[in-house]
């Protein structure tokens, strides 16, 4: 079949090939719309960015009309997992049977895979007679699995934890991966995976790889990803922060250790005596000075480095000692690497990562760059990141790919494409955008409230007169909740308060367990309360009335403490624009928006969004975060919120909504967790 418009549109018709062949398949005239589009860009050899909201299947919208052109390779590319495993284990085969000739490839980041030689280094050298029972099973069951698995995915062995320490020492990093010298390439997962995305058709990674790849980053391992028609870049308001990294450099205390670690592994026989010991001895003693160099007590922090070196005096020289040791390490090395690949691989490393804190450790000279340090728990990352992304993106996406499609639930401001299209270096006048609005009844099935008699979120007394008014709905709802919270700080006060009431449903606090195990516990107890941030804010996909509440504790603006963000609003303000208006609002909309998206997850859902900041009403700027959320009734006081929400799920629990809602079931129109 051609790939024209009408084409497309009969593809995705009611009684269509795809309507045919998918059970419970429900046509969407926005999903035709969108997929048109994206026929258009591949016609034309062009890129566009559609706003698709949830619900309007926009899986099928991109990958329907790139099927159907057959120009080549597609490859799309996610930020969360989660996405990525819907579009390859749900949507894909549901698709896939109506194209025969195209074969698809996942394709993870290297550190999902098993590293077959640095696993057989590190139970060489592991001291069973130090392990737990416990351990040393999980570490037989470990070992026989690596001997058996195929596709070395981590997430076949179930007895490993997303946090687990020994998958540092049994997955590589890109300083760490031997590449084409080492002596298990041809079995090496991450290199099998890699080969079989060259041939493949359609190619699922993340924006990581995407990225990465671009900037030619994936060290020995070369070009990861074919020539490809054409590149979706799917939850695409993620992308802007991560290519900042990814075309960003950084160094860590954490890859200093790991290269001592792996020095110590290689043992006398390879060359390393103990005048290389007592090298990488100084250059441990320099790494943990590093991390002395702040005051006691502080184990976090983030500061732009010139500042930063101001502020503590004895970081400079700890810098310095740490760059010197490592250096010296790599010069040793480097003398001793006649007829021992190892050794050289890591002479090779040290000079890298001393040449990395050499730079990094000073102020930046290029403006476009903003060299930070960052002070973890038991560690110190110097980080260079670029201050914006517009200029990377259009000589290396943009410029690469013949199409990219950018789509996301969230991307404009109050209807407006302008600051992703200008963060992403599109032109505004010329690059065709789209809105394809959510297919969900907003209006009677939602209800935005927000309590009226706050004070601002920078009075002291905000968190101890919020938590009762959160507790109130909560209780009007009886739990099915999730609240959300701007800061650790927030949450933490949320939870000490909540654990101080009584309450006839659990409540569940982010730090019980993974995010991973939090959420299937709050699934499995529907009217459940879970108190969260971060990462909640996106990706959480629960449908039916166990997230019928949700409450979000103020309008989440970044923090002005991030030193990138910081350096951006100073080039803003530089150009005589605010950067109140054209940074903060933007990122603060999108968030909102990420997090709002939470309650309206199908069709049949239903129930209240209750954002609790008063400058929603208040503030003139409070109309642009009104503007960019869904279409929802609005109500001022609880009572009246309470009435409406016994009514809908009176008419909920009348069997309107249908039993299958409640734990996941609905219709297919080819969507993710956003779409
Ligand atoms: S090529 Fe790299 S990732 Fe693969 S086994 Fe060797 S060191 Fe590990």
């Amino acid at each position: 079949m051609p790939m024209t418009p009408d084409a497309i549109a009969s593809f995705l018709a009611p009684k269509g090939p795809l309507a045919r062949a998918v059970a419970r398949f429900e046509p969407r005239a926005g999903q035709v719309d969108m997929a048109q589009t994206v026929g258009r860009a591949i016609e034309s050899g062009g890129h566009v960015v559609i706003e698709a909201g949830t619900g309007t299947g926009k899986t099928f919208g991109y990958l329907v009309p790139a099927l159907l052109a057959a120009r080549g390779p597609v490859v799309v590319a996610t930020a969360t997992r989660t996405l990525q495993d819907q579009i390859f284990e749900t949507d894909l085969p549901r698709l896939l049977p109506l194209f025969p000739g195209i074969k698809a490839v996942r394709l993870k980041g290297r550190a999902n895979y098993l590293c077959p030689f640095r696993m057989k280094q590190w139970v060489a050298t592991v001291d069973v007679r130090v392990m737990t029972l416990e351990e040393r099973l999980r570490l037989r069951g470990l070992i026989d699995w690596s001997s058996r698995t195929v596709e070395g995915d981590l997430a076949e062995f179930h007895d490993l934890s997303e946090e687990d320490p020994w998958r540092r020492s049994i997955t590589s990093t890109r300083e760490n991966c031997l590449g084409r010298e080492c002596p298990d390439f041809v079995e090496c997962p991450f290199n099998r995976v890699r080969l079989a995305a060259m041939e493949a058709g359609l190619i699922v990674t993340n924006h990581h790889l995407l990225l990465a790849d671009l900037a030619l980053k994936e060290g020995r391992f070369g070009q990861i990803l074919p020539e490809a028609a054409m590149v979706v870049v799917d939850e695409a308001h993620n992308l802007p922060p991560l290519t900042s990294v990814v075309f960003g450099d950084s160094v860590s205390t954490w890859q200093t250790r790991d290269l001592i670690g792996d020095l110590r592994k290689l043992g006398i026989e390879a060359g390393v005596d103990e005048v290389v010991l007592r090298e990488a001895d100084r250059v441990h003693q320099a790494t943990e000075e590093v991390i002395h160099a702040w005051p006691s007590g502080v184990e976090e922090g983030k500061e732009e480095i010139g500042l930063l070196r101001e502020r503590l005096p004895k970081l400079p020289e700890a810098l310095g000692d740490w760059h010197q040791a490592l250096s010296d390490l790599a010069d040793l090395l480097d003398r001793r690497k006649e007829g021992a690949e190892e050794i050289a691989k890591l002479a090779e490393r040290g000079q890298e990562l001393a040449d990395r804190v050499g730079s990094l450790s000073q102020s930046s000279t290029r403006p476009e760059v903003v060299h930070w340090a960052e002070r973890g728990a038991r560690s110190v990352i110097l980080h260079g990141h670029l201050v914006e992304v517009a200029g990377v993106l259009r000589q290396t996406l943009f410029a690469r790919y013949p199409t990219v499609v950018m789509t996301s639930a969230t991307l404009t401001t109050a209807g407006k494409f302008d600051h992703f299209l200008i963060t992403v270096g599109l032109d505004r006048e010329t690059t065709p955008t789209l809105v394809v609005p959510g297919s969900f009844d907003y209006p009677n099935r939602t209800v935005l409230y927000c309590p009226p008699d706050l004070p601002d979120p920078k009075d002291p007394r905000y968190i101890d007169q919020l938590l009762p008014r959160m507790g109130e709905l909560v209780r009007a709802t009886e739990g099915h909740a999730l609240l959300l919270f701007t800061s650790h700080r927030h949450l933490t006060k949320a939870r000490a308060w909540f654990e101080t009431q009584d309450w006839d449903f659990p409540v569940l606090a982010q730090g019980q367990g993974s995010r991973r195990a939090l959420l299937e516990r709050f699934r499995a107890t529907p009217e459940s309360v879970l108190l969260a941030t971060g990462s909640f804010w996106e990706g959480v996909d629960i449908q039916g009335r166990s997230l019928s509440c949700l409450i979000i504790d103020k309008l989440p603006f970044p923090s002005p403490d991030d030193p990138v963000l910081r350096a951006r609003m100073a080039q803003v303000k530089e150009r005589g624009r605010s950067d109140f208006v054209d940074v903060m609002i933007p990122l603060a909309v999108t968030q909102l928006r990420q997090g709002a998206g939470r309650l309206m997850r199908h069709s049949n859902d239903f129930g209240v969004l209750m954002i609790c900041d008063p400058r929603l009403r208040r503030a003139n700027y409070g109309r642009i975060f009104i503007e960019s959320l869904p279409p929802m009734k609005r109500l001022g006081h609880l009572a009246g919120v309470a009435r409406w929400y016994e009514g809908i799920v009176a008419e909920h629990e009348a069997g309107d909504a249908g039993s299958e809602a409640d734990r996941g079931g609905g219709d297919v129109a080819g969507g993710g967790p956003d779409g």
